[in-house]
């Protein structure tokens, strides 16, 4: 046969010693190695009652801020769309009026606030890009849906539990990771 580069072998087959057709010492080397990997650390974990811990690099779910008071942190000016390299950010501005200064802490707010999650490469430019300090990447994962519009993100799903009405959820979804990249 024609040979490309001159460096084909060729094989033989040498027949099977009297052991090696016994096929016994190949199998109890098979569970030596099985039995040696019961007492070694294991790679895998329960997930999700066991989670590993995050890096404080990583970046998932976005989380729409609220200030101490509970009031919304956004103002609708817009950056984290137009830094947003995926178009994955929609949103539709508000004006404030009297009677909402305890919901929203700009006189101007995001009265929609949409995430497609399909588009997201969570690549933390909205984050960076807000001057309010109204959106940060959580380490929550977005779960898995069955359908194209679970992953379009509306702002009450984005939106951190109020810190004043159910300040454990708050803390919950605040995480470390804001936390930790204020000490970086
Ligand atoms: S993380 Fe990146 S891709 Fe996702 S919404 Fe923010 S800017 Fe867009
Ligand atoms: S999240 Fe931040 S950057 Fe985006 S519209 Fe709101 S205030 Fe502006």
């Amino acid at each position: 046969m024609a040979s490309l580069t001159n460096r084909a072998k060729v094989l033989e087959q040498k027949p099977m010693s009297f052991m090696e057709r016994l096929y016994l010492p190949a199998i109890f080397k098979g569970m030596a190695i099985t039995f040696a990997h019961m007492f070694k650390k294991k790679a895998t974990i329960n997930y999700p009652e066991e989670k590993r811990p995050f890096s404080p690099v990583f970046r998932g779910l976005h989380v729409l801020n609220r200030d101490e008071e509970g009031r919304e942190n956004c103002t609708a000016c817009g950056l984290c769309a137009v830094a947003c390299p995926a178009e994955a950010i929609t949103m539709e501005g508000a004006e404030r009026k009297t009677s909402e200064e305890h919901l929203y802490r700009e006189e101007k707010y995001a009265a929609k606030y949409e995430i497609n999650m399909l588009r997201c490469i969570f690549c933390g430019l909205c984050e960076e890009a807000c001057p309010k300090d109204a959106i940060y990447m959580s380490e929550t994962f977005a779960p898995s849906n069955f359908t194209r519009k679970g992953f379009i993100y509306s702002k009450d799903e984005l939106l951190i539990p109020n810190p004043v009405t159910d300040k454990e959820k708050f803390e919950i979804a605040k995480g470390l990771r804001e936390a930790q990249l204020k000490n970086k």
